[in-house]
């Protein structure tokens, strides 16, 4: 009665030694580590070369200027949006926006509204919606 058990065991634990390997070599192939790691690029290593710098946004995009962007807020026509008051509303303080970096000494982002470029975090435009 007992002896089912160990075999049980030893085909598990067969199985095991075989399938843990090649779990590893299929993730592999398939790309699914190799992004795991691309996840982790922003934590490059010392000596690594740093990611390339944003382009900012192009002065012609459309889309902006339907939007009414401008890279300096503080000449933007902001309006108090809920219980956020125009001097506080900036694309670094939008849901929309994701910080991608400097130019220069400026911090500039990547937003989903403008994705030709990147927007400055001092920046804003009419579709401003408070960051959660
Ligand atoms: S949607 Fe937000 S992040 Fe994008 S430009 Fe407008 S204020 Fe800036």
């Amino acid at each position: 009665m007992d002896k089912p058990v160990v075999v049980n065991r030893r085909v598990f634990f067969r199985g095991v030694a075989v399938g843990v390997p090649l779990c590893s070599v299929v993730l592999a192939s398939t790309g699914a580590l190799a992004q795991t790691a691309a996840t982790d690029a922003t934590k490059a290593p010392a000596g690594a070369s740093p990611a390339p710098a944003p382009k900012l946004l192009p002065d012609n995009d459309a889309t902006a200027k339907a939007l009414g962007y401008s890279p300096d807020a503080t000449t933007a026509k902001r309006v108090k949006r809920g219980a956020v008051e125009a001097k506080d509303q900036f694309c670094s303080s939008c849901q929309m926006y994701t910080k991608a970096g400097t130019i220069g000494t400026e911090e500039v982002g990547k937003c989903l509204m403008l994705p030709s470029g990147a927007v400055k975090a001092k920046g804003w435009c009419n579709s401003w919606v408070k960051h959660v």
